[in-house]
């Protein structure tokens, strides 16, 4: 009896939120009884520090702003706060015995479409679970599924540690980690995701498991690569190293007529099988207009762990290019590196409830002719006063550590494990104009589309699945090596059968 009205209260609610709700509307007052009816079951299953918000809560609105809002807005209905894990895990179990989508949320950055296929549900939001412990053996710490990038930064830095934790500070640290995890110490250790030693998750069907190398090992392999197709990571061991040493850092801005050159300094180190580890090349193209009012600048930024005499010759190689700027900063600490990068919770990276879209491409070099025409159309782009902000990433990371790992020890996609060049459009613009996303999504697509087109013969179009728009088909972020995206696909069946964890770039069941 008391199930069949909880069902009917949900039920009904698709109902309201797919027809009559927009994403910050609080129309839905009308309903405010039933949801109350459905939630006045889930909440005595929880612990005492979790919290069931509705939308006539005040705190409502706050937690429907994402970084990628409004263009990203899975449809909610119920927020859950827990603040265990055996609260995520009844969370999970009353959706699952209901039929109630869910879908968690960390770091709120996540910024492919497929997210708006949540037609109504629960947001499991798990900011609570937001702990740092460096373990006893100083070789791992033990991280809340919700950290965040500077969460975890701050605890690991003032114990003399580092992780391989992701550029932005405002993400999280299990969503990038679940299908890969680039960082600034890739080049030494891989991925963040190769740095998992075991996660504790909650899967589809409400249990809790640890899965490591030693348990469920078919589950940690699926996890690290398509992790978000899986289940919802509570907690996460990871390692970590100590800080070796202070970073160099050179900031050099060139104008638009450089870029061939430029690349061609970057295929260069990238093809140098002595390319320092500690050497990290990260190029954004922007506009600058006291600079340059006609024509998007470059800048690359060069960041080397370690001390300047080392880091000299790298930059004297990008020195040459002849910049119209160079920016030094020398002994610049773990926690002073977000900022310098421009990297930071306060820098325009990280901004909250402001369309943006990424429109990923991955790629074995860069080649000049198509970046240039790729270039061409960023700048037709940002010369539209909508999108004048955006930004186009060009990153090489290093992939030493990256390619150390054994392939098949992850379900990660071979040509993430092997392309060194990620080129991501990044497309910020204000509104919520359908033509404004239009328009983005047609420009994303143009920019990716002339850099796929200079591919060498034979190589496969490939995009990173956190940098996905949510168009890309399943090969093109998964990769193409049949047995592992079948195994990818057993998995997905076996451990997801309804596909409950459907709305992140899914891995589909067959
Ligand atoms: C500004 C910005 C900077 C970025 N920088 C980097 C970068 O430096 N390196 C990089 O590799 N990527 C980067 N990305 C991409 C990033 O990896 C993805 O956007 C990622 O999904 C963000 O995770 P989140 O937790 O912040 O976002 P959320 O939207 O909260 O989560 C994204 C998805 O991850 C899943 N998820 C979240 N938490 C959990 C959990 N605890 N357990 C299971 N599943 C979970 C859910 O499916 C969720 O929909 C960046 C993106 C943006 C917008």
């Amino acid at each position: 009896m008391r199930s069949s009205v909880i069902i009917a209260t949900w039920l009904s609610f698709r109902g309201v939120q797919t027809h009559a709700l927009g994403p910050f509307e609080k129309n839905i007052a009308a309903r405010a009884d039933h949801l109350n009816i459905a939630t006045t079951a889930l909440k005595p299953l929880l612990s005492q520090n979790a919290s069931v918000i509705l939308p006539t809560d005040n705190d409502w609105d706050a937690l429907q702003i994402r970084g990628t809002s409004p263009r990203i807005h899975p449809k909610f209905n119920a927020i859950v706060e827990p603040a265990t894990e055996a609260d995520v895990q009844k969370t999970v179990q009353f959706a699952s015995k209901f039929g109630i989508p869910f879908l968690a949320v960390s770091g709120t950055h996540g910024w492919t479409k497929t997210l708006n296929n949540l037609p109504y549900g629960i947001q499991i939001n798990m900011r609570k679970l937001n702990s740092v412990t460096v373990d006893p053996s100083g070789n791992t710490a033990t991280i809340g599924g919700g950290t965040l990038q500077w969460e975890a930064n701050k605890v690991l830095y003032a114990k003399g540690k580092q992780a391989v934790l992701t550029l932005c500070e405002c993400t999280s640290i299990a969503g990038p980690m679940l299908a890969g995890g680039h960082s600034m110490l890739q080049a030494r250790h891989g991925y963040t995701l190769d740095n998992l030693v075991s996660a504790r998750v909650i899967l589809a069907n409400g249990t809790a498991v640890t899965a490591s190398s030693s348990s469920n090992s078919d589950l940690f392999w699926a996890l690290r690569g398509a992790g978000q197709s899986f289940g919802i990571v509570t907690s996460l061991q990871l390692n970590v190293y100590d800080i070796p040493s202070t970073w160099t850092i050179s900031t050099f801005i060139y104008r638009s007529d450089k870029l061939e050159a430029v690349l061609d300094a970057v295929n260069k180190l990238d093809g140098d099988a002595m390319r320092s580890q500690n050497l990290v090349i990260n190029g954004v193209g922007t506009r600058i207009p006291p600079m340059d009012p006609q024509n998007p600048m470059i800048i690359y930024t060069l960041s080397y762990q370690g001390p300047e005499a080392e880091a000299l010759p790298y930059f004297s190689k990008f020195k040459a290019i002849g910049p119209i700027t160079v920016k030094p900063s020398t002994n610049v600490n773990n926690m002073e590196l977000y900022k310098i990068t421009q990297n930071s919770v306060d820098s325009a990276a990280c901004a909250r409830n402001k369309n943006s879209m990424g429109s990923g491409v991955s790629l074995p070099s860069w080649n000049t002719t198509a970046a240039r025409a790729a270039f061409n159309i960023f700048a037709k782009m940002t010369a539209d006063r909508r999108f004048s902000r955006s930004v186009f990433l060009l990153e090489n990371y290093g992939m030493q550590g990256v390619r150390a790992v054994d392939p098949s020890l992850t379900s990660l996609s071979l040509e993430e494990r092997q392309y060194p060049a990620v080129a991501n459009p990044t497309i910020w613009w204000n509104g919520t104009a359908a033509v404004g996303q239009a328009d983005a999504e047609a420009y994303g697509e143009q920019i990716r589309q002339a850099l796929f087109a200079g591919l060498p013969k034979g190589a496969k179009k490939h995009t990173y699945v956190n940098y996905a728009v949510g168009t890309e088909n399943f090969n093109q972020m998964y990769g193409y090596d049949t047995a592992r995206v079948q195994r990818l696909k057993t998995l997905k069946k076996a451990y997801d059968p309804e596909n409950r964890f459907g709305f992140y770039n899914p891995v589909p069941l067959a």
